[in-house]
């Protein structure tokens, strides 16, 4: 609480009382506190790449040069954290285009099953690396207005998310249905499954299960928070069911047009 006060003079100028004003800067304080881990946490993000790049440059140029394996090893790290510091400023971005003027989606006609098959052949190939069994269910067309490119990258991100966290030999299921005004997006995974206590936290920036296992397969934690920004400015809504060692669900809710938006769900 922050308190301001002011005395009070009568007409003799003899003091005759205060005036306290509190305020309750609770809130603000959160904000406040959230901003400063979230710059925090960027800083940190950016610099583990950054150090990695380094330390392997200065060592190739101290001489591991001249081994042929270790340039080809070190060469192959510097690439790899290269692409995951330009992942982490394309998702950087992202988010804080979508936090600042969310409301500006660039509304299309667009046919979900069409777009759905145009992401497929990225996934598809991460997939058969962990053979991994992909199954899509999908209605022949189905027309809904929605922007076309975040959605698309609403769906690469759960599928990455539904490949990256399941064992080798395991199972995802992408099912699309449609209801009345509303279509359901369902992705599934067989995989590691997400804790209890760490469900709510999920969508939030940065926050990770396991933060190695995350930082291996080129996560940059910034995923699900951006998913769950382009499915409210839909006036959509997402939500998880998970069970350890099982494997995860996020089903997706969307209105077929923005105008269907009110009270659907
Ligand atoms: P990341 O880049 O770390 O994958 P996300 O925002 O996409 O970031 O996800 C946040 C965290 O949620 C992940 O680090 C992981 O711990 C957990 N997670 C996301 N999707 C799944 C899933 N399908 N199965 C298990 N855990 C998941």
């Amino acid at each position: 609480i922050e308190v301001v006060g002011a005395p009070i003079f009568n007409e003799k100028q003899v003091l005759n009382g205060a005036v306290l004003v509190f305020h309750d800067i609770t809130e603000l304080k959160k904000l406040e506190e959230m901003r400063k881990d979230f710059v925090a946490n960027v800083s940190h993000e950016l610099k583990t790449p950054i150090t990695s790049i380094r330390g392997f440059a200065e060592t190739l140029l101290e001489g591991a040069m001249e081994d042929i394996q270790l340039r080809r090893q070190f060469l192959e790290i510097i690439l790899k954290e290269g692409e995951r510091l330009q992942a982490l400023i394309y998702d950087l971005l992202e988010l804080s285009k979508l936090e600042k003027d969310e409301m500006r989606l660039e509304y299309q006609n667009i046919d979900l099953s069409s777009l759905v098959e145009e992401l497929l052949p990225v996934i598809k190939q991460q997939a058969v690396k962990k053979q991994i069994d992909l199954s899509i269910k999908l209605p022949d067309t189905l027309e809904i207005v929605a922007d076309a490119d975040r959605l698309k990258q609403v769906f690469i991100n759960l599928l990455n998310n539904a490949v990256n966290y399941t064992s080798d030999n395991g199972k995802v299921l992408l099912k699309v249905s449609e209801k009345l005004n509303h279509i359901e997006i369902t992705i599934s995974d067989t995989g590691i499954g997400i804790p209890d206590e760490a469900q709510s936290r999920i969508f939030e920036r940065f926050y990770r299960v396991d933060r190695a296992r995350s930082r291996n397969t080129g996560g940059t934690g910034l995923g699900l928070a951006i998913v769950k920004h382009i499915v409210e400015a839909h006036h959509g809504e997402i939500r998880l069911e998970s069970q350890l060692e099982k494997g995860t669900t996020f089903i997706i809710s969307l209105p077929r047009k923005p105008e269907y938006s009110k009270g659907l769900f």
